[in-house]
């Protein structure tokens, strides 16, 4: 089996190394990731200058690019053959509620959907004053891959999964979860650069708002490693008859 590992905190970053490390036992793992931190870009295409790869050690590519560049390249002709399933992460902090939006990490996940198994972004819940577990968030990652490979979930299908920041000891079991959400985030932080300009500086996200049980923050508090099943499609469906009665007779 071929597995594609990526992440958005580049390629040197601890997760992305104790998660390749973890993986070999189950398959030929081969890294890209971008060349350094791009937590928040999202699922970014680099589209108006072209895309260099470089190759760190063998199997071993880092792009200069966004996370979904780098998956993108991967399964769009870099190779001349197939990869079977994506992971990405482990990522340096939690990726929970509306935090998927925003995550790159989420986002090489799921660049990965067309391949023919499942893809997960895996994240460690670190604060600044957790232990830096990566190796328990990869050591989940290769469980769920054992999981996925015995027992296959439909094609597809995006997990995003979130680890409490403890020693896998420690770990309580897992949780199937829905994506609780924060409040609104942080005002940015205004500051000056060396020229006395005004910058800003986006700040932090928003407390969390929805994190009742059944949700992935829920989990995480309680210990649990959160598993959540993502799609794609955003359509509200539950508005289309609202929206479309809103539209009536606009044009004429
Ligand atoms: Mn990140």
């Amino acid at each position: 089996m071929k597995i594609l590992v990526s992440n958005d905190d580049g390629y040197r970053a601890q997760g992305i190394r104790c998660l390749k490390e973890a993986l070999s036992e189950l398959g030929e793992v081969t890294i890209i990731a971008p060349d350094r931190n791009r937590s928040g870009a999202s699922n970014s295409l680099t589209l108006e200058v072209p895309l260099r790869v470089f190759e760190a050690e063998p199997k071993v590519y880092y792009v200069v690019g966004t996370p979904t560049d780098c998956v993108h390249l991967a399964i769009s002709g870099l190779f001349d053959f197939e990869y079977d399933m994506v992971v990405s992460g482990v990522n340096d902090g939690p990726n929970l509620g509306d935090d998927v939006l925003y995550s790159g990490t989420v986002a090489a996940a799921v660049e990965g959907r067309f391949l023919g198994l499942p893809t997960f972004a895996i994240s460690l819940c670190t604060e600044a004053t957790s232990g830096r577990h990566f190796a328990t968030g990869a050591r989940v990652a290769a469980t769920l891959v054992r999981r996925l490979l015995a027992s296959p979930l439909e094609r597809a299908l995006i997990l995003n999964v979130n680890v409490p920041d403890v020693p896998y000891g420690e770990l309580k079991g897992y949780r199937t979860t829905r994506l609780g959400f924060r409040h609104r985030s942080e005002h940015v932080v205004p500051a000056r650069d060396p020229r006395g300009r005004t910058v800003y500086w986006i700040g932090p996200a928003g407390p969390q708002q929805d994190a009742g049980p059944g949700t992935d923050f829920d989990a995480v508090a309680g210990g649990y490693v959160s598993v959540t099943p993502l799609h794609i499609d955003l359509t509200r469906h539950a508005a289309l008859d609202v929206v479309s009665s809103w539209l009536d007779g606009i044009h004429d």
